[in-house]
């Protein structure tokens, strides 16, 4: 039974007050209210994957992440929702599971724990079928749902966006959802993606290869609101992201949108957009990945 409602992904305006009105609008499109863990871009980039596999009569999906990644959880979540089995390859051994790898298994997923070495080999597809030789009939989804259904699903996020943006600012990871979006959006909209890991503009390159011909204007990549890398943070982030919620009511996730939030408002400070500019944000969601700093949130 498939019930993720994609009406409940509203458009809710931020607080003129917090970024002082130096923009013509800025908004945020609430992909986070979709699914408590497959929220946000995750069930976009998946929607495609698991509908193909089914349709394709594959028994079961395997995928790819660490013990804290939003794709595994969500992964596990939505193979569970469309009755298909599914599989984990988890990178690193862990003597204590994450929540977030509980959860996997909660939701059924088999995890194949492989070392950092090992998993350096996620893209070889006859290593995974030896790890995996005890299932049959594998449909392989990328780590991050970084293939063509992923793009194309992410694509579908433009739905949400009409023509009176100027701009369009989304988290990074793989940049999958970027590229889904740029291949969709009118190029008139500039995208702006905001890397939550130390010199994410390795990530161009991925990008710049799976744009289609024509698709690759008007975008650029945000490497300087890393605090220090992927998975980091301080005090500083976290009272940002107390009072994001306290004057928005909106709860940010410590990974990507609160990075991506923080460095928004610097720009828009520091005039980096024209006052006419209208500018959505993407809340993609990954609020589960707070669990851990939940003590020092107000939500
Ligand atoms: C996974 C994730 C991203 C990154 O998406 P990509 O398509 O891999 O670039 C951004 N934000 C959140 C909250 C995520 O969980």
């Amino acid at each position: 039974m498939v019930t993720i409602d994609e009406r409940k992904a509203i458009i809710q305006p931020i607080a003129t007050d917090w970024y002082g009105g130096q923009v013509a609008a800025l908004d945020m499109l609430r992909l986070d209210e979709l699914h408590p863990v497959i929220s946000g871009n995750k069930w976009f980039k998946l929607r495609l994957n698991i509908r193909h596999a089914l349709d394709a009569g594959f028994k079961t999906v395997v995928t790819f992440g660490g013990g804290y990644s939003n794709h595994l959880i969500a992964t596990a979540c939505a193979a569970k929702m469309f009755g298909i089995k599914c599989i984990g390859i988890v990178r690193g051994r862990y003597d204590v599971l994450t929540r977030a790898l509980i959860d996997c298994k909660d939701a059924g997923m088999q995890l194949i724990f492989v070392t950092k070495e090992e998993y350096e080999r996620k893209e070889d597809t006859a290593w995974i079928r030896d790890l995996a030789a005890h299932f049959d009939e594998l449909f392989i989804i990328p780590e991050g749902g970084a293939n063509e259904w992923g793009r194309v699903g992410a694509g579908l996020i433009d739905r949400f966006i009409n023509d009176s943006y100027t701009h369009i600012a989304v988290s990074v990871g793989t940049g999958t959802t970027l590229t889904g979006l740029r291949n969709k959006l009118p190029h008139k909209q500039h995208i702006l993606g905001f890397a939550p890991m130390k010199q994410g503009a390795y990530l161009k390159e991925y990008i710049s290869e799976h744009l289609r011909e024509g698709n690759n204007t008007n975008w650029q990549l945000i490497d300087d609101w890393h605090f220090g890398g992927f998975g980091k943070w301080n005090d500083e982030l976290l009272q940002f992201m107390n009072d994001f919620y306290r004057t928005n009511n909106m709860p940010l996730d410590i990974v990507y949108t609160s990075k991506m939030m923080y460095g928004l408002r610097q720009m828009i400070t520091n005039g980096f957009f024209a006052t006419d500019a209208r500018v959505l944000c993407i809340h993609t969601g990954g609020l589960q990945g707070n669990a851990s700093v939940k003590d020092k949130l107000v939500y």
